[in-house]
Order: C-alpha cells, then sequence, then structure tokens
C-alpha cells in the first residue's frame, strides 16, 4: 500500500473525464492489435520531463520514490496521455553493477533539470567480460537503486495502474541485451571493438550479456507482470550497426524478445537516434514485437519527413503499430504549429498502411515546453485511428 498511489486514486478515481469513447488501455491496446481507435494514441516518453513538469527537480526525487511516481501521476492527471511512462535513469540500469562505496565516482548530476550523467564501468572489452563472467550484481544489488528505488516506483505506478482498474497503462522499460551491451562500455567503444576485437570474443561478450538479460526477465515477470504490467518497451542497442553485424550479432535481441513476448502481451521496440533501414527491416521481421517506437532517417538520407514516415509504416504494414513523431528535438525547440503540422503529416503518411501512435522517438528532453506537449496530444486526439 502506498499513501501517494492512494491519494492520487481517490482524487482521480470516478471523477476523471473520459477522452473519447475508449479508455486510454482500450486505445493502445487497439493500436498495438492493428486495430480501428477512436483517436489516435498518444504516449510521449516523459520519464525525465514529468519530474521537471510537476515541479521537482531531478537531484530531489533521485532518492525519493513517492515523488518520483507523484510526478508521474499528477502528469497523466493533467495531460492523460494514452500510457503512463515510468521514470527511470542509467543509474537504475547499473548501479548494481558498481560496489556501493564506488557508486558516487559514476553518476554526475548536473543542473537541477538535466540528465543524470554516467561513466562507462568498464574500459576494455576484457573488463566487460568478467563483470558478465563474474556476476558481480549478484554482490553489488542489495542497496543499489534497482531495489531501492526502480523496483518501489514500478511497483507503486503499477499499484495506480490496477487500482484506477487498468483504464491507462503503465509502460515498464526494459534495456535489452545489445542495449546492455554498449551502455556499460560506452556505445561508441563497443562499436570500435566491433572492428578490432575478434568475432568470437565479441559473439561471447553478448552471449554472457544475452544470459544476464534473460535471467532479469524473470524478475519483470515476477514484479511487473504479476502485478499487472502488460505493456513493456524494450529499449533496444545496436542503433548503428551495419547488416553485417546485425546478420552475426543481432539475434540476441531476437531471442530476448521471444522470452519478453511470453511474459508481456504488448512489447514494443525503442530504437532511437538516426535509424538505418537495415535495422528497421530487422526489428520489424521479428514476431512478438507489436509495435516499434523509431526515429530520424539515418545522416545523409535526404528523405522528407513523411515520405520516411511512409516507407517505415511500409514496412510496419500487418506486423506492428508505427510510434512516431514530432522528433524529440522539435517537441524542445519547435513552435507548437510546428509540432502539430509534424504530427498530422507522421499520421497521414502512417494510417494507409497501419495503426499510428503519437510518441517522439526517444524521450522528452526535460526542457521542452508543455504548450509544445498539448499540440502534440491535441494534433493525436482531432483524428481517427484505423489501419
Ligand atoms: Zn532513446
Amino acid at each position: 500500500m502506498s499513501k501517494v498511489v492512494d491519494q492520487w486514486v481517490e482524487r482521480l478515481k470516478g471523477k476523471t473525464k473520459p477522452v473519447g469513447e475508449m479508455t486510454h488501455w482500450e486505445r493502445m491496446a487497439a493500436a498495438f492489435d492493428l486495430k480501428e481507435t477512436d483517436m489516435v494514441p498518444v504516449a510521449p516518453e516523459l520519464d525525465y520531463w514529468q519530474i521537471t513538469y510537476a515541479g521537482y527537480s531531478h537531484k530531489e526525487i533521485y532518492n525519493d520514490v513517492d515523488k518520483t511516481t507523484d510526478a508521474c501521476i499528477k502528469t497523466w492527471a493533467d495531460l492523460r496521455c494514452d500510457a503512463i511512462w515510468m521514470y527511470v535513469d542509467i543509474s537504475h540500469q547499473i548501479e548494481h553493477f558498481i560496489p556501493a562505496e564506488k557508486r558516487p565516482e559514476y553518476f554526475i548530476h548536473r543542473g537541477k533539470d538535466d540528465y543524470l550523467l554516467f561513466k562507462p564501468i568498464a574500459h576494455s572489452l576484457d573488463e566487460a567480460i568478467a563483470l558478465f563472467e563474474q556476476r558481480v550484481w549478484e554482490k553489488y544489488i542489495d542497496g543499489s537503486r534497482p531495489v531501492t528505488h526502480y523496483t518501489p516506483h514500478m511497483l507503486q505506478l503499477l499499484e495506480f495502474q490496477e487500482k484506477m482498474d487498468r483504464q491507462v497503462p503503465v509502460i515498464v522499460g526494459i534495456g535489452t541485451p545489445t542495449n546492455y551491451a554498449e551502455t556499460v562500455v560506452e556505445v561508441q567503444n563497443f562499436l570500435k571493438w566491433m572492428v578490432t576485437e575478434p568475432e568470437d570474443k565479441i559473439r561471447y561478450y553478448l552471449d554472457l550479456v544475452l544470459k544476464e538479460r534473460l535471467a532479469s526477465l524473470d524478475f519483470y515477470a515476477e514484479f511487473a507482470a504479476k502485478n499487472g504490467a502488460q505493456f513493456c518497451c524494450g529499449f533496444g542497442g545496436a542503433r548503428t550497426w551495419g547488416p553485417k553485424h546485425l546478420e552475426k550479432f543481432g539475434d540476441v535481441d531476437r531471442i530476448w524478445v521471444d522470452k519478453a513476448k511470453t511474459i508481456f502481451p504488448y512489447v514494443f521496440w525503442h530504437i532511437c537516434g538516426h535509424n538505418l533501414p537495415k535495422a528497421m527491416e530487422t526489428v520489424s521481421s521479428w514476431d512478438g514485437i507489436k509495435a516499434i517506437q523509431y526515429d530520424m532517417p539515418y545522416y545523409g538520407q535526404e528523405i522528407p519527413w513523411s515520405q520516411w514516415c511512409e516507407q517505415m509504416a511500409r514496412l510496419m504494414h500487418g506486423r506492428q503499430c508505427a510510434m512516431n513523431s514530432p522528433t524529440t528535438q522539435m517537441a524542445c525547440h519547435g513552435t507548437p504549429s510546428q509540432v502539430s503540422q509534424m504530427v498530422a503529416e507522421f499520421i497521414d503518411a502512417t494510417l494507409p498502411h497501419t495503426t499510428a501512435c503519437v510518441m517522439p522517438g526517444c524521450e522528452i528532453d526535460s526542457f521542452s515546453p508543455v504548450e509544445n506537449l498539448r499540440a502534440m496530444i491535441n494534433t493525436a486526439r482531432s483524428r481517427r485511428g484505423s489501419a
């Protein structure tokens, strides 16, 4: 039982005005199932933004689970998006790989609205392999933020979801094998080693990471799915891998999806940054992924926005719901009318081919103006969704 959740449930249950004919949950589920919806669903990834919006600083919520949850629910109550994203930062993902006394060296707070920065926890492929061979997280998990912060926060939001009778789904975000493989060493280092290190050593490392990620899904089955979670975002890595690397090593993510889909009915993939057509093809070919949160085309591909969206929608036809728009840059730096236009172009280009969900390719910048969020939401709300 959580006091912060109960206060919100008391304030909101039976008192929120319906948005459209479907509930938020029904709208998201239908889009994932490629069915018609009363409105195009809208579910921007608000993790850091909602903290700022609710009037907290990131330092303030860092050790305060109740305030973190309060920020997420307050934001939902005001904006009524079709899903609630958990707040997640990098410490939730890797603090249990680091001994307690060393943690302060690895995580850095800058300004009050800024992202938490971190330093890579392995500096060579050998060091990274050793972390996973020795299963260091088993030694360091007690008192680490996955236990003290991430899990209680997730449980509070799921308690809210259930007590509100599943009006609105909570999205549980989980790092996939390639995401972890890259994060613990920093993406650019891993990309370099893919060229300089022997292939079987890369393979060995990825298999170790896969093993850890598959085991972590047992935790999610026990603590997320059993408490009502049905929507899961797989934070993918491998965003700039070439076709050869995807063919050689991309199967670790596919194997992860094969297990994730047995735990969560609604799994979607997050592939942000500048997307390569080959990476998009690979991800959309995996069974079990019901939606893809994609981003901009790769550098140098001079292609108009609506054409890019159409190309991706065709790729996902009959397979996935397309999630995008506006870009995170536009959400932060554009005007409300530019945001609306970009969202409308995405919807127009997508709906002839598959369902759409309005959701920028990556998380909303903490400094994005609320007017832009409202423009995004209103544009989605003004359109029926169908495939
Ligand atoms: Zn991202």
